[in-house]
């Protein structure tokens, strides 16, 4: 879809992020989600024209740090896999449990681990419970190093690198986890 959006010509600082479009250049961004089709084409293309002659930002813009876990769980920067990191060092029982998705959801718990910078040591408590998680927190400083490069210092959001390794890791043959109850063995 960011793809679609970025064509003729080629405003490749425009791209769709979640359930925005989001401007890398600038920092702009209006909502494209819930819309109709024909109504998400339009307000994908005039935003599109507006930001096509943005310049770059020498620096990206800062985030906010949080200094109370229980600000952040209800503030604005939460995704499923920054709120497993905060539950399993808060010692509360997340109901879902994913690992980081893409380089923006990545971002959340960068973020969270910036603000809060003693759970990195938390990490392996996460992959001992969620198993899903071995293979992310392994490589975490790597993907941290990526997210450095690509997003803070480069102000590109869509990390190509920390992408497909995120990618990767997700359709790595982790050891299986099982989502559902376990079912009862009849004898
Ligand atoms: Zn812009």
């Amino acid at each position: 879809m960011s793809r679609g959006l970025a064509r003729n010509p080629p405003v490749n600082w425009v791209w769709a992020q979640g359930e925005d479009i989001v401007c890398d250049h600038c920092g702009g961004r209006t909502q494209l989600l819930p819309n109709p089709p024909e109504k998400l084409i339009n307000i994908a293309g005039e935003f599109t024209k507006a930001h096509s002659k943005c310049s770059r930002q020498s620096a990206p813009p800062p985030f906010k740090s949080w200094s109370n876990p229980l600000d952040w769980v209800v503030g604005d920067d939460v995704s499923i896999s920054a709120r497993t990191i905060w539950a399993v060092a808060m010692g509360a029982k997340p109901a879902e449990h994913d690992p980081p998705e893409d380089p923006s959801d990545f971002g959340r718990c960068y973020r969270l681990l910036s603000s809060f910078p003693e759970w990195r040591a938390r990490l392996v408590d996460v992959a001992a419970q969620y198993p899903a998680w071995r293979p992310f927190v392994a490589v975490w400083d790597e993907m941290t190093i990526s997210y450095e490069e690509e997003v803070l210092a480069d102000g590109n959001r869509r990390a190509p690198k920390l992408y497909n390794l995120l990618r990767r890791l997700r359709y790595a043959k982790a050891p299986a986890v099982s989502r559902k109850a376990p079912t009862a063995t009849l004898v």
